[in-house]
C-alpha cells in the first residue's frame, strides 16, 4: 500500500497538539482515524469535526500507561475498521526540572507515559501486525534525546528509551511486515509544558514555544510523509525542529 488514503490509522495522545493535528492532517488525506487519550471530550470534538469534514473517526477514551487500554484502541480499530495499519504512539508529557530536585513522582510518570505507553502500544499492535502480516510504528521522541540540555534529563531519558527500543525492534523485523519510525520535534507551539511544576522552568519553556515554536501541523505533515510511502521504503528518523532552534 501507498500513500495515506484508506489507511486504518489508530494515535495516541490526539486530544491536543501534535495527535490533534496528525488526526486532522491523515484523516484529510482519506485514512481513518482512532483517537486516543484521556480527555474525552476533546477527542470527541475533534472526531466531529473530521465526520463533518467527511472523514472517518472513531474515539476511545484511554490511558497509555494501562496495557489494557493500549489494547482497547487497537481493537477498536480492527472491530470498526477490519484491520491496523499504522500506530502512531505520540501521547507523552514532560515534567522538566533538573535532577537535583529529585522529582521522582514526575521521573515515575514520565516513565509511565513516556516509555511504559510507548510499550503498550506496541504489545498490543504487533500481534495485529504480524496477523495482518504488514503494519507501521510511529512514534513521537524528541530533539531533546538528540542534543542534551539542562532540566530535561529524564524526559530525554525517556524519549531515548524508546528510540533505542524502536531501533532495535527495526532489526529484529527486516522480514519487510513491518516499519518503525521515530519524529523528532524541535520546540512545537502545544500544551506541553503548561503541567511543568517548576514556574520559572514552565515559564521559560513557554516563552520559547511562544517565540520560536512551530505549528503542530509542520510535525504531522512529517507523521504523513513516513506513512505514505511505499511498504518497501521506511523513514527511520526524522528531525524536524524551527529553523532558528540552537
Ligand atoms: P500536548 O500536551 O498538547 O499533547 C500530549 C497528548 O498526550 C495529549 O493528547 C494528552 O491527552 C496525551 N496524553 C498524556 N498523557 C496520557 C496518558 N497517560 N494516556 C493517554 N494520553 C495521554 O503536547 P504535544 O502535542 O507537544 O506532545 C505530543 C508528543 O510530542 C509527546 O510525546 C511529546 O513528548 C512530544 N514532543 C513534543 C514537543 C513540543 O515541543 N511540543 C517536542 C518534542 C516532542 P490527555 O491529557 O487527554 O490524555
Amino acid at each position: 500500500m501507498t500513500g495515506v488514503e484508506g489507511k486504518i490509522i489508530a494515535i495516541t495522545g490526539a486530544s491536543s497538539g501534535i495527535g490533534e493535528a496528525a488526526a486532522v492532517e491523515l484523516a484529510a488525506r482519506g485514512a481513518a482515524v482512532v483517537l486516543g487519550a484521556r480527555r474525552a471530550d476533546r477527542l470527541e470534538s475533534l472526531a466531529g469535526r473530521i465526520r463533518e469534514a467527511g472523514g472517518r473517526a472513531e474515539v476511545v477514551e484511554m490511558d497509555v500507561a494501562r496495557r489494557a487500554d493500549a489494547e482497547k484502541l487497537v481493537d477498536t480499530a480492527v472491530e470498526r475498521f477490519g484491520r491496523l495499519d499504522v500506530l502512531v504512539g505520540n501521547a507523552g508529557m514532560a515534567r522538566t526540572s533538573p535532577v537535583r530536585d529529585l522529582d521522582v513522582d514526575g521521573w515515575d510518570a514520565m516513565i509511565d507515559v513516556n516509555v511504559r505507553g510507548v510499550l503498550h502500544g506496541i504489545a498490543a499492535a504487533l500481534p495485529v501486525f504480524a496477523a495482518q502480516g504488514r503494519g507501521h510504528l510511529v512514534t513521537t521522541v524528541s530533539t531533546s534525546g538528540l542534543k542534551i540540555v539542562p532540566n530535561q534529563a529524564v524526559y530525554a531519558g525517556t524519549k531515548n528509551a524508546v528510540r533505542t527500543i524502536l531501533e532495535a525492534l527495526r532489526q529484529e523485523s527486516t522480514d519487510g511486515t513491518l516499519r518503525t519510525t521515530s519524529i523528532s520535534p524541535g520546540y512545537v507551539r502545544t500544551e506541553l509544558v503548561d503541567d511543568v511544576e517548576d514556574p520559572q522552568i514552565r515559564a521559560q519553556m513557554q516563552q520559547s514555544m511562544a517565540d520560536f515554536g512551530i505549528d503542530p501541523a509542520a510535525v504531522a505533515r512529517a507523521i504523513a510523509f513516513a506513512i505514505e510511502q511505499p511498504d518497501d521504503v521506511e523513514i527511520g528518523d526524522l528531525t524536524i525542529r524551527p529553523t532558528i532552534q540552537g
